[in-house]
């Protein structure tokens, strides 16, 4: 019998994969929370049936949440991680000379389980560096403050997620970042959700004096194209000269490309000047 995992990303579209085996399944405190090992895509992580992660495409997600910030930064220490519980944004971080990354995830069961069928993603996590609070995000940062850059690695605006997409919760990270702090979100696909797209942005550059949208390709997550925004206090990413720093073993990051990454299609500019 063919077994299949599917994922409503609208209600009238799926993504669909056939599965080998389902390794493990849970509900916690939070969601429910599901292993696969699929066919052609590796290892798939899902909240709630909705796509975290295939250990086929994690590496774009990871690499773009985390270089991009990091490199226009050019000088980040302290670092503050919001959900992405799986690990894949605090290895990636890792491979800068950061001295303290500070990871905040709601749900501890999300990080045992990539701990335990997830061992390439979550390998970070027991660096030094590494500190692990399992809180809620909305309430840390209004009491934690001294970032050089804060990363929201979130799921979507659902649950416990809904107040990490408003213009208060912005507004605290702004108050948590040092003089030239950056904030970088994921802020979901213009394909399938334009209105969210654009209401992200907007909210976002109410706080932030420069606001830049930037864009991958990722094959799992809903319209295959996925957004990411920047919110900066002092640093212009299109106009700053990027950080001389090597950045190790990147698959889809390229600091050739660092600055186009900054340069939306038509329809996303649009989108988010109307
Ligand atoms: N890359 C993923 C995506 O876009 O599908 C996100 C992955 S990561 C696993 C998202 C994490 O955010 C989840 O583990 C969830 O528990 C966590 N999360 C949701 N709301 C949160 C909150 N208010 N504070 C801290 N973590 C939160």
């Amino acid at each position: 019998m063919e077994l299949w995992f599917s994922e409503y990303q609208t209600k009238n579209v799926k993504i669909s994969f056939r599965i080998k085996e389902v390794l493990y399944t849970k509900e916690s405190k939070y969601q429910k929370i599901a292993v696969y090992e699929t066919e052609d895509y590796g290892r798939l992580l899902t909240l709630d049936d909705t796509v975290m992660l295939t250990t086929r495409d994690e590496f774009v997600y990871h690499e773009m949440i985390s270089h991009v910030p990091m490199l226009t930064h050019g000088s980040a220490s302290k670092v503050l991680v919001i959900g992405g519980g799986d690990g894949g944004t605090v290895r990636e971080l890792l491979k800068h000379p950061v001295s303290e990354i500070h990871l905040v995830e709601i749900d501890e069961d999300v990080i045992e389980t990539s701990k335990k069928y997830f061992p390439t993603v979550s390998c970070g996590l027991t660096d030094p560096r590494v500190k692990i609070f399992c809180e809620d995000g909305i309430e840390f940062v209004k009491n934690n403050k001294g970032y050089d850059v804060v990363i929201v690695d979130s799921t979507d605006p659902i649950g416990p997620a809904v107040g990490l997409f408003s213009v208060e919760f912005y507004k605290n990270v702004f108050d948590a970042l040092n003089d030239n702090g950056i904030l970088v979100a994921q802020t979901e696909t213009p394909i399938l959700f334009p209105d969210l797209v654009r209401k992200i942005y907007r909210d976002m550059s109410s706080v932030f004096p420069f606001t830049n949208m930037y864009t991958a390709v990722i094959p799992t997550y809903p319209g295959a194209f996925w957004t990411f925004t920047m919110g900066s206090k002092t640093i212009d990413p299109v106009s700053k000269e990027i950080s001389s720093l090597p950045v190790l073993e990147t698959k889809y990051y390229s600091k050739e490309l660092h600055k186009s990454y900054f340069i939306l299609p038509p329809f996303v500019k649009n989108l988010i000047s109307e």
